[in-house]
């Protein structure tokens, strides 16, 4: 069949594992150019090596996206490479410390809302310029954190920033719709990626834990923790034209964990 974004130019962060990695597969596989913007210590070669041998075109771009020189760069990269860009996965992110509020460093607390929210700001602001003669779609993942969930308790910082997200993704549709740019926020509940290996949970936490607490993979529809391949067919889904009405959305992919 026809390929669902064909000859468009991608730039992903945190594009070398979970959500970030299935994505920009999934993108180059509809016929995508992709940048995978991540760490420098990242896996996001070997997710270039998997998108080439299937016939596709990715590069990739060391950045820390809290980094605003790091971010420009990356995207004036994929610009250069390709003369266009059509798409930003604004999908970086750490889920931090969790610990109590009183107990929660202030770097800690920085560090979440510099990556997670800010990072997410970088992203858009340096892309606009490179979008707006076309237009494009921009996606942001946030969390069912961001608004409907809070029973993973000590995240504040990390609900937070996902809130945050939220609010930004809804304020840059509106402001973007002018130059045709599109921004939805996606709300993923528990999905399986290696973002156990960026938490870190104090011993503090049992002060807060309460007895309203579900096992590991509550989510009614599949009873299992989301794969990010089934993420990313949602990022494709917003990427591609078939949601050209569809602009500040927020939108929930968690196996109705968030009605728990
Ligand atoms: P992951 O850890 O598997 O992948 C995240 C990627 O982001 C990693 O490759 C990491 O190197 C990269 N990254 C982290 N900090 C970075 C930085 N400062 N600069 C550049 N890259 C950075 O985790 P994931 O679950 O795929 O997370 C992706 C997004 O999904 C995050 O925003 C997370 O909050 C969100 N999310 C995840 C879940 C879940 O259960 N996994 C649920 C809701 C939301």
């Amino acid at each position: 069949g026809t390929q669902r974004v064909k000859d468009q130019v991608a730039f992903v962060t945190g594009a070398g594992s979970g959500i970030g990695r299935a994505a920009a597969i999934r993108l180059a596989e509809q016929g995508a150019k992709v940048c995978l913007a991540d760490l420098k210590d990242s896996r996001a070669d070997e997710v270039k090596r998997i998108i080439e041998q299937a016939g596709g075109e990715a590069i990739v771009a060391d950045i820390d996206v809290s980094d605003p020189a790091r971010v420009s760069e990356g995207i004036r990269q994929t610009f250069d490479r390709w003369g266009r860009l059509d798409i930003v996965f604004a999908n970086a992110g750490i889920n931090g410390t969790w610990t109590p509020i009183e107990d929660m460093a202030e770097e800690e607390w920085d560090n979440t809302l510099t990556t997670n929210l800010k990072g997410t700001f970088l992203a858009v602001k340096y892309a606009i310029p490179h979008m707006k003669q076309n237009g494009g779609s921009i996606i942001i993942t946030s969390s069912i954190n961001g608004s409907r969930k809070f029973s993973n308790f000590g995240a504040s910082a990390y609900s937070a920033s996902k809130a945050g997200q939220v609010a930004f993704a809804k304020m840059a549709a509106l402001e973007l719709a002018r130059y045709k740019i599109r921004v939805n926020v996606i709300c993923p509940g528990a999905i399986q990626t290696n973002i156990g290996e960026n938490t870190e949970k104090t011993p503090e936490l049992e002060k807060i834990e309460i007895p309203v607490k579900y096992p590991e993979g509550s989510q009614p529809l599949e009873h299992k923790a989301g794969k990010p391949e089934q993420v990313a067919d949602l990022v494709l889904f917003l990427a591609s034209g078939e949601s050209s009405h569809i602009s500040g959305t927020e939108l929930f992919i968690d196996g109705v964990e968030s009605l728990l």
